[in-house]
């Protein structure tokens, strides 16, 4: 498969039909650029920022995120690259915080919750990647946001750090974009609202389809309900993008969902932007778009998203669409 996958490494990510996509890459740590580059991805859909965090034993400063941060924009060379901030809790635990157990951890004290709390700890990234920010074509995006107040707190921080740096002389970039993921129920059915807001939206579904079924993403017992082709989950994803559209806005996938061979084409025809999967993946996401229409697989649409379960979904797609 390598060798037939491999002239899609310089190939455009554009369907059958001309209708063009980005298909970009999920990142842990700044040497998992060289895997993008390698696989020619359109850019880095999401840069996870735990890393810097993990496996020792205080916060990181600002030199140090800014070097990570700037390395991985020089090496995007201007292509665009999304970077995540601090989505630290649920499963992902730092013992220097000391912060309490909790009953629900994935219901709890994390990620945006804990930054707009510890304001130090997300200011001081938030300066990192302004500072980083004239390096490349960053565009930044904040997890687990679930409602307004959360956004245009983060956003509001953020428009303080960048405007002491600009009072001191710092350089910033002026069209970095502002976005958010949508990875809560609650952001998913109020996406119009803020798709009004936000520069963009990248849909995470590793946490979006946990939370619609309330089921535990780590836990076996429960991984029966963890159903990305779900009618409920597609009607959900159908609805974020709708939403960026409808106020100009472009929108992204970034969880597992975006690379599996039954939702591309789905995605492709609810008229997903950007695809951002593990760098593994990128060629034969690639390489599949280019053999569908998404002219002809629309009208399919209607009958997908009324059917009745998951099971029915992947075998119309299977059948019929691939
Ligand atoms: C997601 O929830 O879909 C996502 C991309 O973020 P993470 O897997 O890091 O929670
Ligand atoms: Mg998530």
């Amino acid at each position: 498969e390598g060798q037939l996958l491999h002239p899609y490494i310089s190939l455009p990510s554009v369907s059958a039909d001309g209708h063009h996509v980005k298909i970009v890459g999920n990142i842990g740590t700044p040497e998992d650029i060289e895997a993008i580059v390698t696989n020619g991805g359109d850019g880095v859909g999401l840069f996870r920022t735990e890393f810097l965090y993990m496996d020792r034993q205080e916060l990181p400063n600002e030199e140090e995120q800014f070097t990570a941060y700037k390395k991985v924009l020089e090496k995007m060379e201007g292509k665009p690259t999304v970077i995540r901030t601090l989505d630290i809790g649920g499963d992902k635990e730092l013992p220097y915080l000391n912060l309490a157990n909790e009953m629900n951890p994935f219901l709890g004290y994390r990620a945006i919750r804990l930054c707009l709390d510890q304001q130090h700890i997300f200011r001081n990234q938030l300066r990192s990647l302004l500072r980083a920010s004239v390096y490349g074509n960053l565009k930044i995006m904040f997890p687990m946001i679930a409602t307004l107040d959360e956004f245009r707190e983060a956003k509001k921080l953020l428009l303080e750090e960048q405007q002491k740096l600009i009072d001191n002389g710092i350089p910033v970039s002026e069209k970095m974009e502002i976005g958010m993921m949508v990875e809560t129920p609650s952001a998913a059915i109020i996406a119009d609202l803020f798709a009004k807001e936000a520069d963009f939206l990248s849909i995470g579904t590793n946490d979006l389809i946990q939370y619609t079924f309330a089921a535990d993403r780590m836990n076996e017992r429960v991984s029966y309900l963890y159903q990305p082709y779900h009618p409920a989950i597609l009607r959900l994803v159908k609805m974020v993008i709708d939403a960026a559209h409808c106020n100009g806005k472009w929108v992204g996938m970034c969880g597992e969902m975006a690379g599996d061979e039954v939702a591309i084409p789905i995605l492709l025809a609810l008229g997903l932007d950007e695809f951002s999967m593990s760098a593994s993946s990128i060629l034969s996401a690639r390489s599949r778009i280019a053999r569908l229409s998404k002219e002809k697989l629309m009208p399919h649409m209607e009958s997908i998203l009324s059917l009745t379960t998951a099971k029915e979904v992947e075998e119309y797609v299977k059948n019929i669409l691939i």
